[in-house]
């Protein structure tokens, strides 16, 4: 469709949506997206529909673009289009009734599907897949575990009656589909959605030329993606790069103490600090740290900069490089997703350039790097260098500098200093080793949760965090209304929320205060800020205690 005409049509969508709504008296109503491939019609369309009380928004006219395999284009106008409507109310992509484009619809944030493709697919003698598409003709196995594809072959399904044949081939079509919708339902709640989706575009080449287009909508999606999930992080090729975890990573690295001199060591068996203190001390048979154990090591010559020659071990950053993370701070190297995640030892291109950036980004603001020759070699890293005797070095493992900066990491650059002052004690798991709580003399601050790496804060730490940080950071606001609620460590719900600090994710850790900004209590959000904002209805705040 020509621009001139998606305009004009796009006038009538909206002339229409008004119209409806003053008539709908008691009924429920849905409007359409309209705006053709021009994602700056779809997004303005979605705007000012979104606005209108409507139950429903269905994304309209994209069947003539799946029919064509242009599943690239359907992602720019998805995105367009649900970046403007409102989160709290159901989108529907309307048409889209093939398996293989479900799970790449639900991640682009569309909730609702229909479809008589079940049936026209049937009746053509072709079984969808979630790879894909068979014809009946081709078949000499049936290549799905259904109850239809169990009990009957190729064969005989050929030999029948057309009429029979097209309801036991719809059968199958329905089975995979709506397993494939369960399937979709178990990655949101596994937090892996995203995986699946990279597997689905790998079925056919436009697919996956829609999953490379979905990188240019990563700082939305990353809105959307919960803080920390129950399943590890699974690279699957090159794609993995633009997942949100990882922009993420790229952010909240930069709210971290910035040190002078950096030692960059290559990647170990994680958690990285661990096998690094077993390394030092040769797998615990020396005392002593022996950092040759470590490898080779340079210094890399930047001319460019007056390094400033300076031995204070207290201003060294040590970092591991890894695939897809990049850089790796070694404090914060058990947070969520930094230990809880796996790719393949043999690297591709793209990462190695990836992690490359990501390295030559993140020494620019140290006086002093100290890289090891694996990291050089691995990542063909064209820097000038000079040979460096890595025994002038001294390395420190200091628990209440890594507790800081795992706090810094989660709530922002300071936090930890605010939250961790006093008498400091710590306490670790006999078992494992690893940190567990955090005391000022005998009041608890925070407990470390072992599954992710993060703080879960106690009473006084929710008070230390509310002291520092600035409103609205981390807050999630309620009426008056909820505040008794709230301070009985009942749950908040969204519609008592009058304002919320617009960078809250959800399963993040986060206070709970009056419009006087009194701390009430605090809790794990469900929702992220826009979520909590714009519905009206559920749960907002899992309240962990009471507040005062
Ligand atoms: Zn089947």
């Amino acid at each position: 469709m020509k621009r001139e005409r998606a305009e004009k049509e796009l006038e009538i969508t909206l002339e229409r949506a008004e119209e409806a709504l003053s008539a709908r008296k008691n009924l429920m109503l849905n409007s359409v997206v309209q705006g053709s491939t021009f994602p700056d019609l779809r997004g303005k369309c979605a705007e000012i529909i979104g606005k209108m009380d409507f139950e429903v928004y269905p994304i309209g006219a994209v069947v003539p673009l799946l029919e064509n395999y242009k599943y690239k284009d359907v992602v720019d106008i998805v995105m367009a289009s649900v970046a403007n409507l409102p989160p709290s109310r159901p989108r529907h992509l309307m048409g889209a009734g093939h398996p293989m484009v479900f799970a790449l619809a639900v991640a682009m944030g569309c909730d609702l599907f229909d479809s008589a493709a079940y049936i026209l697919y049937a009746q053509d003698d072709r079984l969808m897949m979630p790879t894909g598409t068979y014809k009946l003709k081709d078949l000499s196995e049936m290549p799905c575990s259904c109850e239809i594809c169990n009990n009957y072959t190729p064969d005989d399904l050929k030999g029948m009656k057309k009429e029979q044949r097209i309801k036991l081939l719809a059968q199958h079509n329905l089975n995979i589909s709506f397993a494939e919708i369960r399937k979709i339902k178990q990655a949101i709640i596994d937090g892996n959605l995203l995986e699946l989706v990279e597997q689905r575009c790998r079925a056919h080449p436009y697919l996956l030329d829609a999953l490379r287009n979905l990188k240019n909508y990563t700082e939305l999606l990353e809105e959307y993606d919960p803080e920390y999930k129950n399943s590890a992080f699974f690279y699957s090729g090159p794609e993995s790069l633009n997942r949100p975890e990882i922009f993420r990573h790229q952010k909240r690295i930069k709210r971290l103490p910035q040190k002078e001199r950096v030692l960059l060591l290559p990647s170990f068996k994680k958690p990285y600090s661990k096998t690094i203190k077993n390394i030092l001390t040769n797998f615990g048979r020396e005392k002593e740290h022996n950092l040759e154990n470590l490898g080779n090591f340079y210094k890399i010559n930047d001319e460019t900069e007056n390094r400033n020659e300076n031995d204070s071990n207290d201003s060294l950053q040590i970092a591991v490089v890894d695939v897809p993370f990049g850089i790796i701070p070694l404090e914060i190297d058990e947070v969520y997703p930094l230990a809880q995640n796996e790719a393949p030892s043999s690297m591709d291109e793209d990462s190695k350039k990836f992690v490359r950036d990501a390295i030559q980004e993140y020494i620019e603001n140290f006086k002093e790097v100290i890289i090891s020759e694996d990291i050089i070699k691995k990542f063909d890293l064209s820097v000038d260098l000079e040979n460096f005797d890595i025994n002038n070095l001294k390395l420190n493992f200091d628990d209440k500098e890594k507790i800081k900066y795992i706090a810094d990491y989660q709530f922002g650059g300071g936090a930890g200093k605010a939250l961790f002052y006093g008498d400091i004690h710590i306490v670790k798991s006999r078992k494992t080793g690893k940190i567990r709580h955090v005391y000022d003399k005998n009041e608890l601050i925070a407990t470390l949760r072992a599954s992710d790496g993060i703080f879960v804060l106690s009473l006084c730490g929710a008070k230390r965090l509310h002291d520092h940080l600035e409103y609205p950071k981390n807050r999630v606001v309620v009426n008056s209304d909820a505040e008794p609620f709230a301070r009985e460590g009942k749950s908040i719900f969204a519609k008592f929320v009058i304002d919320i600090d617009i960078n809250i994710r959800a399963n993040e850790e986060v206070l709970i205060v009056n419009e006087n900004d009194d701390l009430l209590a605090f809790g794990k959000s469900i929702l992220n800020s826009r979520e909590i904002k714009d519905f009206k209805i559920g749960q907002a705040v899992k309240t962990r205690k009471g507040g005062k």
